[in-house]
């Protein structure tokens, strides 16, 4: 069983951290908020002080923060030249892959092994361990990764070398987004038309019009499996989120000369429901901005 910092135990960190506790390993979290760290406590980690305390005599050490910013303040003011060198290094958090890389470039000039791993699935996932996670970094990174996230994970996949589970993360985050715009433009232009929604919903499950938007995380409420739609669009995965995961999006395909017409769309879409105030509603909450009913 390993020693294992984990920083950053937000929405997502406070359920993934108590999993390798229970799996057995020796969690020492850290978190700014100290309500987030009391929580970690009480389900089985134990306090750190500071991220410095507990990367000092760490195995491995895994982040779940916010943003970029956060991920190469901490890595280089606390976690490189903190941790032994003999530390693997797993960030979790969603952020480009240009920061993912020049980290990871910066670590192994230091002498660490570190991977990117965002994950996908959400609150209830990261709680219940069935995160999908998408691993960046050497064969030999990855062979070392791979059993410590497993308590946490439904999937864990490699994606390539280092930066690759970002590239992959934001790439399928577009094709969410843009299926979750089209997926509720439908079921607004159908009941114009004058189809029931559980009838339309029937037909285009089970036609070409699937996909996990329609099928899984239905946008309509009362119709299909119980999703944010059925709780006025509360919980989920909040639209800023799916904003920056978008915002990623576009930026990398900039930088990599990728014609994202429809990716690029859905981003302007999901910016014009935030500035309306949707921000904090499930991202499938901009059917309402879309038939109009939205009323922020
Ligand atoms: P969150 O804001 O709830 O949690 C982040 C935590 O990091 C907070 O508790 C904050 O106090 C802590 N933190 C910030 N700076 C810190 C520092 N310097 N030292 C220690 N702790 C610090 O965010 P979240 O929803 O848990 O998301 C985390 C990451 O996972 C993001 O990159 C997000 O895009 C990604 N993600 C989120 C979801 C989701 O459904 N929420 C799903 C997939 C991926």
């Amino acid at each position: 069983m390993a020693k294992i910092a984990f920083i950053g135990l937000g929405h997502m960190g406070g359920g993934m951290a108590p999993n390798l506790a229970k799996a057995g390993h020796e969690v020492r979290a850290f978190d700014l908020s100290e309500e987030a760290l009391a929580r970690a406590v009480e389900q089985g980690c134990s306090r750190a002080g500071s991220t410095e305390e507990a990367v000092a005599d760490a195995d491995v050490v895994v982040t779940m923060l916010p943003a970029a910013k956060h991920v190469l303040d901490v890595y280089r003011s606390q976690v490189l030249g903190k941790a032994p060198t003999s530390a693997l290094l797993i960030d979790c958090s969603t952020i480009d892959v240009a920061s993912a890389r020049s980290i990871e470039e910066e670590a192994a000039a230091q002498g660490y092994t570190m991977v990117d791993a965002p994950v996908s699935g959400g609150i209830a996932a990261a709680a219940s361990g069935n995160l999908a996670f998408m691993v960046g970094g050497s064969d030999e990174a990855f062979a070392k990764a791979q059993p410590i996230i497993e308590p946490m994970a439904k999937a864990v996949i490699h994606a390539g070398g280092p930066g690759a589970g970002q590239a992959a993360k934001i790439c399928n985050n577009m094709i969410l987004g843009a299926t979750m715009i089209v997926t509720c433009e439908a079921f607004v232009m159908a009941q114009k038309l004058g189809l029931d929604p559980a009838v339309f919903f029937d037909i285009a499950s089970k036609a070409s019009g699937q996909s996990w938007s329609m099928t899984t995380y239905t946008p309509v409420p009362g119709v299909g499996p119980d999703t944010p739609a059925d709780h006025d669009y509360e919980g989920g995965f909040a639209a800023a989120l799916m904003l920056k995961d978008l915002k990623l999006a576009m930026d990398a395909a900039q930088h990599a000369g990728a014609y994202t017409p429809i990716g690029s769309e859905a981003e302007e879409l999901y910016q014009r429901f935030v500035t309306l105030g949707g921000g904090s509603k499930d991202f499938s909450g901009i059917i309402k901005m879309l038939d109009d009913s939205w009323k922020a």
